[in-house]
């Protein structure tokens, strides 16, 4: 029961094969049972989970349908839900219970979704292995010495080792493209604006984005109907028609024009990927697709204005945990001072601190014109080279990141080392571009991803595009041993 994939629940459950009260319930006892192995959960909701798997099972009972109705997932836990522990991967944050349920969290509830439990992740969203959690680090099910990618590497660990079919995760700048690739998933960065951000604990509001991690294409468009939307309740969120991800899957892509970035085969990319990025360029071929070189000129220093945006953001976001309103607090703070600094100083992790200090330095007066101005300069730059791309190509493909998953704590001495790992992805977030990535073979035992770019709004031809590879390959079916 555990191997299906939403599309193949959603036919089960209507067909009446088994109840989501059953399937929930064997789901729950598989992740109580192998994920001390992952630790790819912070917290189970197994009573929540019973009783909506009961409440959609009624549901079907009364007529209602729809793909989603008595599907279980699992929500990463900066996804705020009402009475639920929203840890946000942080000791400042253990016991900080929800208010409200995030929008995605009541969408994906309304439309009948089972929420099994909250999904481990890199503290604040900071990091790119998960290995900056408070609760541990998580384990790649493919290979447990290696990480599974972060920041969402919970979700992604849960969803490869077969513990559920889909999760939600986010991507500030890479963090559901960079853990799909590292676990043999596919996961959908959406447009800016396409998800609602009402209720994700903010890291980099002008970056951050929801989105599908699944195993197929297929089930991206399933989990991202149930996600997408305008919402008044962020004011980012784009009024723009919901497509039927679902319907465009089928086409063909005959004469569709794929980009590929002459910049992305440098030095830096383990010559086993660039292989198989060509071996799925050629699948693509065969389809009907058209290649056509392009150039993405100042890729090369998005990677730079990227970490001065990012942590600039995210010191201004993380100034609201002062030991006040709520998350940690110290034990008797002598003054006021005392209560900030020492509430903080216990509560963030060492890369939250090292981000809030180079973000509050670029920030300040003197510098900003120096560092945040000039990335914010870059990052206009970047989106200009994606817009000139577009008017030649419909897509755009190249590798999702340069290397496999690292082994676990390879990178830990050197921070620098594992932002470099992010060369690929954190363009699709200064531009604000949709992006998938999807699996495209093997490197040591170790899953490879290739990502694809499209313009703004096309969500719908990424999933077609990925679906259509997917019918005609097999490595998205392949699960990790032992799982
Ligand atoms: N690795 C990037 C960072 O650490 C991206 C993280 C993310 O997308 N949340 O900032």
């Amino acid at each position: 029961m555990h191997q299906m994939t939403l599309a193949e629940i959603a036919r089960g459950l209507a067909d009446k094969k088994f109840s989501s009260e059953e399937l929930t319930k064997v789901l729950l006892a598989r992740i109580t049972q192998l994920d001390p192995q992952l630790n790819s959960f912070i917290s189970l909701t197994e009573e929540l989970a019973l009783e909506q798997a009961k409440a959609a099972d009624a549901r079907r009972a009364n007529g209602e349908s729809g793909a989603l109705l008595g599907a279980p997932i699992a929500h990463k836990d900066l996804f705020c839900t009402q009475g639920i522990r929203t840890s946000c991967g942080s000791k400042m944050l253990d016991n900080f219970k929800a208010p409200y349920d995030a929008t995605v969290v009541a969408k994906l509830a309304a439309a009948g979704a089972v929420t099994l439990g909250k999904t481990n992740m890199d503290e604040f969203a900071m990091g790119s292995a998960n290995e900056s959690s408070w609760y541990g680090a998580v384990k790649n099910p493919w290979n447990l010495e290696h990480v599974p990618g972060g920041s969402s590497g919970g979700s992604a660990a849960a969803v490869a080792a077969r513990l559920l079919p889909a999760a939600t995760a986010t991507d500030t700048g890479g963090s559901i493209r960079q853990p799909a690739a590292f676990t043999n998933l596919t996961g959908l960065k959406p447009t800016y604006g396409r998800v609602s951000r009402w209720g994700m604990i903010a890291y980099a509001s002008s970056l951050d984005q929801g989105g599908p991690l699944a195993r197929t294409a297929e089930d991206c468009a399933i989990l991202l109907q149930g996600m997408a939307g305008f919402d008044q309740n962020d004011s980012t969120s784009i009024d723009e028609p919901v497509p039927d991800y679902s319907a465009s899957l089928g086409d063909s892509l005959q004469g569709l024009r794929i980009g590929v970035p002459k910049e992305y085969f440098s030095a830096g990319l383990d010559p086993r990927i660039a292989e198989l990025i060509q071996n799925s360029i050629k699948e693509l071929q065969k389809l009907g697709a058209v290649i056509k070189e392009i150039s993405l000129p100042n890729m090369q220093h998005a990677i730079p204005a990227y970490y001065v945006i990012a942590p600039a953001e995210a010191s201004s976001n993380l100034s609201r945990f002062d030991g006040v309103r709520f998350g940690h607090r110290c034990e008797q703070p002598k003054d006021l001072i005392d209560l900030y600094k020492r509430s903080r100083g216990e509560g963030f992790g060492p890369e939250v601190q090292r981000r809030i200090m180079v973000g509050a330095y670029a920030l300040s007066a003197g510098y900003y014109d120096a560092y945040y101005l000039k990335a914010q300069k870059i990052r206009r730059l970047v989106k200009n080279d994606f817009m000139a791309a577009f008017n030649e190509v419909d897509i755009i493909l190249g590798p999702t990141t340069p290397n496999p998953a690292w082994k676990l704590g390879a990178k830990n001495s050197d921070p620098v080392a594992a932002y470099l790992e992010d060369v690929y992805t954190i363009t699709a977030n200064l531009a604000g571009l949709p992006g998938l990535s999807m699996p495209a073979g093997f490197v040591d035992g170790l899953p490879v991803g290739v990502q694809l770019l499209a313009p703004y709004f096309q969500e719908g031809r990424l999933l077609n595009v990925a679906h259509q590879y997917q019918l005609n390959t097999d490595w998205h079916t392949r699960p990790p041993t032992g799982f």
